[in-house]
């Protein structure tokens, strides 16, 4: 009987060893192609802005970019606060001089508060030139009108548009009122420098705000603001602009008036109920509409109105995260604190109001 010899298991099975060689370059070329694509994903450090992954927000897919103010020096102080000189004495200090702990701890938000994991540039150290607040609590008057529509509202309007449409007749009657009492339109930019710092306002300042951005504003109220020579301030939804929204503002008005002086804030993306939302959906409408707005205007807007007056904690943590020096509500008073920038109150003009109720709800005094 001839000894056995038994072959290497590869030459038993010579068919295995081209295909292990195979496996083994195609293992190779799968890691080759890894790597390269993870190279292209890393973005260029010559890039300005940050991008920022976004999920779980009707839009996950899409990318923000972080405000300008992270990555540029070039935020300029609001120029309105230079003009304010008038040495009047309405920034009331209240009795006690506070150290203030709050404003100090909830304005210096730093840009790393902000920047999801995905961050991969490191933050410029300047910020902003916003109005560092001296140790003082102060607290002024300031009626904060707020307005939707000036319009005649139309003949099928519902009881709550028509409460919102002030008609031009009433609204010009109403700053014909303002100027013949002396009052003067200021900007929230000028309100928290106030607050936060006691520059001096004029002797009766008021602030006209508009929500939502309707066409009537660039139709009815731009013009007779411009004509009593008042400042107005205009809150929009930028997303109802992108989609040219009948109704609503185009860009192209927005541009014209934030030229002409006025002051263009963002008020969401899309208007939703900003209650009860996980943060990266407010990132998304309260960061988004607030960048689109500064591709428009060519700065950071630094106000935010809550839509229909909603909000919660985790709203006014990302208003404060992103850099924003204030907020409007819903809630109805004249009175302002610098430890309450991001919960302004307002004046409610109605349709229904008078001049006679007018002029009472300009002299609230709460
Ligand atoms: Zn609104």
């Amino acid at each position: 009987m001839p000894p056995t010899y038994r072959a290497p298991a590869a030459y038993r099975q010579p068919h295995l060893v081209p295909l292990a060689l195979a496996v083994t370059l195609i293992t190779l070329l799968v890691l080759a192609v890894a790597w390269v694509t993870s190279r292209a994903a890393i973005p260029s450090p010559s890039s300005g802005a940050i991008p920022v992954t976004v999920t779980g927000s009707p839009r996950a897919d899409r990318q923000l970019y972080l405000p300008s103010l992270y990555t540029q020096n070039e935020i300029r102080p609001p120029t309105a606060l230079v003009k304010v000189a008038t040495p009047a004495v309405t920034a009331t200090t209240m009795a006690s001089l506070v150290p203030s702990a709050t404003p100090t701890a909830t304005m210096t938000a730093t840009a790393t508060d902000t920047l999801p994991p995905t961050q991969t540039v490191t933050p410029s150290a300047t910020v902003t030139p916003w109005p560092t607040p001296d140790s003082l609590l102060r607290q002024v008057r300031v009626p904060i009108l707020m307005y939707h529509h000036i319009a005649v509202p139309p003949p099928d309007a519902d009881a709550i548009e028509r409460d919102l449409s002030v008609t031009p007749a009433d609204f010009e009657a109403q700053l014909q009122w303002l100027a013949q009492n002396g009052y003067t339109s200021i900007s929230l930019y000028d309100l928290v420098y106030a607050l936060a710092q006691g520059k001096p306002l004029p002797p009766r300042p008021v602030i006209l705000t508009f929500d939502d951005g309707y066409r009537d504003a660039y139709e009815n109220a731009f013009p007779l603001l411009q004509k009593y020579g008042f400042k107005g301030t205009f809150f929009v939804i930028t997303e109802f602009i992108d989609q040219n929204y009948p109704g609503y503002l185009a860009w192209s008005e927005v541009d014209v008036m934030n030229s002409a002086g006025m002051d263009i804030e963002p008020h969401t993306k899309t208007h939703p109920d900003l209650r009860g939302r996980d943060h990266d959906f407010l990132i998304w409408q309260i960061l988004g509409s607030a960048q689109t707005v500064e591709a428009h205007i060519g700065h950071f807007p630094r106000f935010f109105a809550y839509p229909s007056g909603r909000y919660d904690a985790a709203v006014l943590q990302v208003v404060q995260e992103i850099g924003l020096w204030g907020a409007v509500t819903t809630q109805q008073g004249t009175i302002h604190t610098s430890d309450g920038l991001y919960e302004l109150k307002r004046v409610r003009i109605r349709n229904s109001d008078t001049l006679d109720s007018f002029a009472l709800k300009l002299g609230w005094n709460f």
